[in-house]
């Protein structure tokens, strides 16, 4: 498969009849309002570079990168443009013609996104030294003496931002099978795994209780979403092909995942993979498998909890890849409103993007912050106690940012209520 703009289905690009209903939807065009910045400025200068007209550039690779990949403009598209294919195309292509090369970016791509990420692992070693940074009292003392001045001033703020690692993987919560019923295989993830595992526990919990038969393998790797929304297509493919091959979709009724931006990659292996003639079926029978876990206990028809009711003012914020990018918007509110006692109350703007957008609050912090502050300022309007996420770039973006706003609110997955609620009740009928 190629990865270019002029290897497109020219369709593809030909859908956008320029009609601009995207414009209000996208979040760079709303801050800028220049048409460069929006859904159908970035795709007339897809096609002008597809016809020939326009060559590859710096200020195309910019502009690109200026994208957070949202899909907010896919939701609002009466032609079904598929934006999400095309930009993840015209990133590649950005890549390939090395327009924004130079030795710190390379360095910093091939030691994340090559090195780290394709490394379970490594990327658990990390973790290890994340967790042992905090629970040592150096980032107390780090912090204390204000160290971080002497970094330079990007390191700064993401110094603030670092994420608190748990002390325990995935495998060390859940155990390889639990529960019996459906049979699925549960994916814990790579920052989920490392920095929310307690989720992925959470989530086996909620499936065992909803007659599932629940495996987990303790290894997994990346599902690679941040190769292929950042351009390393091939290293989507490889690392696609090696969960397929620790995965086999034929051995189980679904393929779980809690993380919204991974799920929305995780279904496209399909396509992904069409041109691989090793690979196509079992990436076709998995695209069909893969399920977001409010997606699948909506299937199955999900156990309302029979525990006391217990106050709680929640609101949800929708990710953008599970709202915009997989279309799932009811049922995860339909999990929330089963807990007994949990009060939803709706977020203004839910399905504005929070600026987190995989790497983008690194790569592009300005515009990032400023998402970050709308989103806050709009919780802040609820007066919600928790704000309920299914994404762990959301989740940490969204924690910092209530943290800096001085505010008491946190940050839960739904599933992670609905698993709480289920423990009461299981605490309930052991009590005497
Ligand atoms: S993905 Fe989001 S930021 Fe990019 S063009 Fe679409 S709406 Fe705008
Ligand atoms: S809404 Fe769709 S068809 Fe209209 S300008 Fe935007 S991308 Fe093109």
């Amino acid at each position: 498969m190629s990865d270019s703009l002029r290897s497109l289905n020219y369709l593809d690009l030909q859908q956008c009849m320029h009609c601009g209903m995207c414009l209000p939807t996208c979040p760079t065009y709303t801050e800028t309002q220049n048409e460069r910045n929006g859904p159908r400025g970035r795709i007339s200068l897809m096609r002008a570079i597809a016809d020939g007209r326009l060559d590859v550039t710096k200020t195309f690779g910019e502009e690109m990168y200026f994208c957070l990949g949202c899909l907010a403009c896919e939701t609002a598209c009466p032609a079904g443009v598929q934006y999400g294919h095309l930009f993840e195309t015209a990133r590649a292509e950005i890549e390939h013609s090395a327009v924004l090369a130079n030795p710190k970016r390379n360095a910093i791509r091939s030691t994340l996104l090559k090195g780290l990420f394709t490394r379970p692992r490594l990327l658990r070693f990390v973790g290890r030294l994340l967790w042992l940074y905090r629970a040592s009292g150096a980032q107390a003392i780090f912090r204390g003496l204000k160290l971080n001045r002497l970094l330079p001033e990007k390191l700064r703020g993401l110094e603030a931002q670092t994420p608190v690692a748990q002390a325990k993987f995935s495998h060390e919560l859940i155990p390889p099978v639990m529960g019996q019923g459906r049979k699925v295989a549960l994916l814990t993830g790579c920052v989920q795994d490392i920095v929310l595992a307690d989720v992925n526990r959470d989530t086996a919990e909620v499936l065992a209780a909803n007659g599932c038969e629940v495996h987990t393998p303790p290894v997994q790797p990346c599902c690679g979403s941040l190769h292929a929304h950042n351009g390393e297509p091939d290293t989507a493919r490889l690392l696609a092909r090696r969960m397929l091959d620790l995965i086999n979709p034929a051995d189980y009724d679904a393929i779980i995942t809690n993380a919204a931006g991974c799920g929305s990659h995780l279904k496209t292996y399909g396509r992904l993979l069409a041109d691989d003639p090793a690979y196509r079926e079992r990436a076709e029978a998995w695209s069909a498998k893969l399920k977001d876990v409010h997606e699948w206990l909506d299937l199955i028809g999900l156990r309302k909890p029979q525990s006391p009711e217990n106050p709680c003012k929640v609101t949800y914020h929708e990710a953008c890849h599970l709202c915009h990018g997989q279309k799932i918007t009811k049922q995860p509110r339909s999990v929330l409103k089963a807990i007994p006692g949990l009060e939803l109350t709706e977020l203004g703007e839910s399905t504005w993007c929070c600026g987190s957008a995989g790497i983008y609050n690194i790569t592009q912090p300005e515009m990032s912050a400023k998402l970050l502050k709308r989103k806050v300022d709009h919780i802040g309007k609820t007066g919600a106690d928790v704000v309920a996420a299914a994404n762990p770039g959301c989740h940490l973006q969204i924690a910092n940012g209530l943290r800096e706003a001085g505010s008491d609110a946190t940050v839960a997955h739904p599933i992670s209520l609905l698993a709480q609620a289920y423990r009461t009740e299981r605490d309930r009928s052991a009590a005497p």
